[in-house]
């Protein structure tokens, strides 16, 4: 063996098709100095065993984008590197066989349409032409996407790695990494037998072994290895090579074409985990025993489908382990606990698919200092409390592999690992009937049932159960008022003689205002995208308390506090647990407060968008005049330990103004109708405030620096590609989800970002961003005929520039 390097720029650990993808990116991108350390040869992890399907569509575009950039790598690299891959672009089938998988085709076909992706829906008899030996006897119906194939896994493993080695990328196998430096919150190197390395840059692309790596840094990475079978068949009469492969989701199973015969694997509803006590000794090129009494339940689903099988002969029934996570989406970016060590890792069994554009993405991401494009749904912070904890972890992974084929329902809650956080008013709000849904770990209520309704979601792509008592729930926060219990928001404070300046850098909107201001901004990233959207409110004149999502804890408090500007005096903390958050809104709130304090909360003392303490039934309390959902309104930010005392208070002095408690499905019909955008869906890294029509929340016309600033001067000037309206659709039987195509005078323009039902306009609602290449403007918005394509069909719908409901004026608009 060569003697290893001293040092290199970037290591990647692992050499299974994800190292070796990223290796050959960096590579691409210009690095010169890139080592892959393997423990023992290329592809001996999972990548060798893996069946080798590719198909692309992803609920999230980002992802599909991210897939899309594998198929392109995989149609060049035999050419390029001159390693046959087996990669064939053959399509790929999927079959619905009962009404609501139907519906879900058809929605993912308009998804998919959406996303730019070629994707038909067709009879049972065309889906049977184009794969003859299936019975078709219970299908309905059928999606086909032409783009989706099938590789060599090993061959694309190695034909990635050869690709990284021809540019200049050094493989050493046999290199175990048994160690990682960190300094000062930094990682600065890896220890193997074979000696140290210096790097300022670690990749973990260890594959199951990923969190133990991490945990050598100190870094979570939440997944746990599990068993997946397939089995391979001999040639059976009738399976051509240029046979789609397919998937059979009511049937749990999937199937490719393989030497003339067939693999055909699934997703049982009791998976087997494995190694959760650790991992054997050199555990490479091995298998684990073929289980046919675990397998026996996919076998008996799968031959009244394919009755060839019957009859086949059997080559093997192979049993390989893979790392699954918590949520089924993959794992990506830099860890917030170490600068510059980096996690491409837990593939949930679509990493042959994922492997080509993680590693671009990854590769892009450490090149550029951010995420190249929205990633949020396999971003490493999307991780909270409970993923620190592997009992938790397992559980939910458990749920979520044996999910892995059914119906993803709109507004679908998982059961497992619950409940793991609850807010201090849990008990209170469970009696009153709540049905809870789970946000990182945290209880929330989602809507209340009245008595002799049970508080249980029923899942439908229609209207649902719970409709009707969310619309009562809404209805109260705007005739009277509504108590939300908003708990588990993330709450931090910085502090410290710089924290003005140091989030003057930081926030896109001004914030040297007087102490008692709240501040609405976005963090904005070097392109002007949208990072985070938070309140900052100043409580003091060196500190700010910052309230954002409950989801984005560890985004948010990573970003703030790695671009705080080095040797400032401003110190970033998480107060999330020590305080519960009441809000309350409605036009009768003020009236209801006032019998609980006497501190003045007029208009004229506590303006909107202010803030302060004040005593509210003895306790010491802050308020924040701010609202989501279009109403006066107060957060009241109670210490956890008097919260229930506080929250008693209201009912008993609200009983008589209306009060009642209301969940978050309420929030978010509110919050569309008033046009309020959403993180993580109408605002994201791929869209800036401006395009968010949040232009009035930028500085852009102060001298004061601030992080995104030069993007948007450059986008104000030359103009705006894509701008976010609102639409209405007038039919109120239809059900808008998000995802849905929008056509402006017949073109496809985008899609919804968001989208609900209205209780107070009484329609479907839908916030997407409209693109034309060419520039948008309010006359190109406003001049448009719209059409949204809701699984399959297409319905007019109006666009709005304004909100729907404003409360000033009672405005009701659709
Ligand atoms: C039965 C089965 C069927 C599958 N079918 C499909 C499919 O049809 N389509 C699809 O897209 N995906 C499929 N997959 C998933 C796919 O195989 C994996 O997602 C993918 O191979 C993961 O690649 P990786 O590089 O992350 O991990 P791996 O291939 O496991 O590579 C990780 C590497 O890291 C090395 N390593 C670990 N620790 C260290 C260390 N300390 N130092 C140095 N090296 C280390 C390991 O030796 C290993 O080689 C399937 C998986 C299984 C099990």
């Amino acid at each position: 063996m060569d003697r290893l390097p001293s040092h290199a720029q970037v290591i990647v650990i692992g050499g299974g098709i994800v190292g070796s993808s990223t290796a050959y990116h960096l590579a691409k991108l210009g690095y010169r100095d890139v080592l892959l350390l393997e423990r023992h040869q290329l592809t001996s992890g999972s990548t060798w065993h893996a069946a080798g399907l590719v198909g692309q569509l992803r609920s999230q575009a980002g992802i599909t984008e991210l897939l899309g950039n594998s198929i392109s790598l995989y149609n060049r690299l035999e050419e390029e590197t001159g390693i046959a891959t087996g990669w064939k672009m053959n399509g790929g089938l999927r079959l619905a066989c009962n009404p609501a998988r139907l519906i879900e085709i058809k929605r993912q076909a308009t998804t998919a349409r959406s996303f730019g992706l070629e994707m038909h829906v067709l009879t049972p008899q065309e889906a049977q032409d184009l794969w003859p030996l299936m019975d078709v006897s219970d299908v309905l119906g059928a999606a086909f996407l032409p783009s989706d194939g099938q590789a060599n896994p090993s061959d694309i493993g190695r034909a990635l790695a050869k690709g990284a080695k021809d540019n200049g990328v050094q493989i050493f196998e046999n290199v175990e990494v048994k160690g990682i430096r960190v300094q000062k919150g930094r990682v600065c190197g890896v220890d193997t037998a074979n000696g140290s390395i210096e790097s300022e840059i670690v990749v973990n692309c260890a594959g199951q072994w990923s969190r133990n790596v991490g945990a050598l840094a100190g870094v979570n990475v939440p997944l746990v290895s599990m068993q997946h079978q397939y089995l391979i068949t001999e040639a059976i009469d009738g399976v051509s090579s240029d046979l789609p492969t397919l998937r059979d989701p009511d049937r749990l199973t999937y199937y490719k074409e393989e030497v003339g015969g067939l693999v055909m694997g699934g997703y049982e509803p009791n998976p087997i985990g494995w190694a959760e006590d650790g991992f054997p000794e050199n555990f490479a090129f091995t298998l684990l025993d073929s289980n046919w009494d675990h397998f026996e339940q996919i076998l008996s689903l799968a031959l009244p489908r394919v009755p060839a099988l019957e009859n086949a002969g059997i080559k093997t029934l192979l049993n390989g382990p893979e790392s699954f996570t918590p949520d089924g989406n993959f794992i990506l970016g830099e860890s917030p606990e170490v600068d510059g060590f980096f996690v491409g890792a837990g593939f949930n069994a679509f990493g042959i698919a994922s492997a080509g554009g993680a590693g671009q993405a990854l590769a892009e991401w450490i090149a550029g200092g951010e995420p190249p494009y929205d990633l949020w749904a396999v971003d490493i912070r999307r991780f909270g409390k409970p993923h620190q904890d592997i009992g938790w972890v397992r559980k939910r992974t458990y749920e979520m592999y044996g999910k892995h084929y059914t119906i993803a329902w709109p507004n679908e809650e998982h059961s497992s690992g619950r409940p793991f956080r609850q807010s201090s008013i849990y008990e209170a709000l469970k009696a009153d009937r709540a049905c809870f849904g789970e946000k990182l770990g945290w209880e929330r209520p989602n809507w209340f049932a009245p008595a002799g309704v049970e508080p249980s979601d029923e899942y439908s792509f229609e209207a649902p159960n719970w409709l009707a008592h969310s619309a009562a729930e809404h209805q109260a926060a705007r005739e009277a008022a509504a108590l939300f219990d908003q708990s588990s928001f993330a709450k931090f404070l910085l502090r410290g003689a710089d924290s003005v300046k140091a989030l003057d850098w930081i926030c896109a909107n001004r914030i040297d205002r007087p102490v008692g201001s709240v501040i609405y901004t976005q963090l904005l990233n070097k392109r002007g995208g949208i990072e985070s959207d938070l309140t900052v409110t100043r409580i003091d004149h060196d500190a700010f308390y910052l309230v954002t999502g409950t989801g984005f804890i560890t985004h948010d408090f990573h970003w703030i506090d790695r671009h705080l500007p080095k040797g400032m005096n401003a110190n970033l903390t998480d107060e999330t647990e020590n305080w519960a958050v009441l809000s309350l809104m409605g036009p009768n709130a003020r009236a209801l407060l006032n019998r609980l304090t006497e501190s003045p909360i007029d208009n004229a003392s506590l303006p909107f968008a202010h803030s302060r303490e004040i005593e509210i039934a003895g306790v010491h309390v802050r308020i924040i005049r701010i609202t989501y959902v279009g109403e006066l309104g107060f957060e009241l930010h109670i210490p956890v330990a008097h919260a229930m005392s506080v929250y008693n208070e209201l009912h008993r002095a609200g009983a008589d103004l209306g009060l009642r408690n209301a969940g978050y499905r309420a929030i978010e019909s509110l919050r569309l109708e008033k046009g309020y955008r959403a993180w993580g869906s109408d605002l994201t890294p791929d869209h800036t405030p401006l395009e968010a029509g949040l232009g009035w929340a930028v500085k852009l016309n102060s001298d004061i620096a601030f992080i995104g600033k030069e993007s948007l001067q450059n986008q104000a000037s030359s103009g705006l590609k894509k701008q976010l309206a609102c639409f209405t659709v007038e039919d109120p039987s239809i059900t808008l989800i998000g995802r849905e195509t929008l056509y402006r005078n017949g073109q496809r323009v985008g899609w919804l970002s968001s989208a609900g039902f209205g209780h107070t306009v009484g329609c479907p609602i839908g916030l997407g961003y409209v693109r034309d290449p060419k520039g948008v403007d309010r006359t190109f918005l406003e001049s448009g005929t719209y059409e949204l394509e809701v699984a399959g069909l297409q319905v007019p719908c109006r666009i709005h520039l304004e909100p729907l409901y404003d409360p000033k004026n009672q405005r009701v608009k659709t």
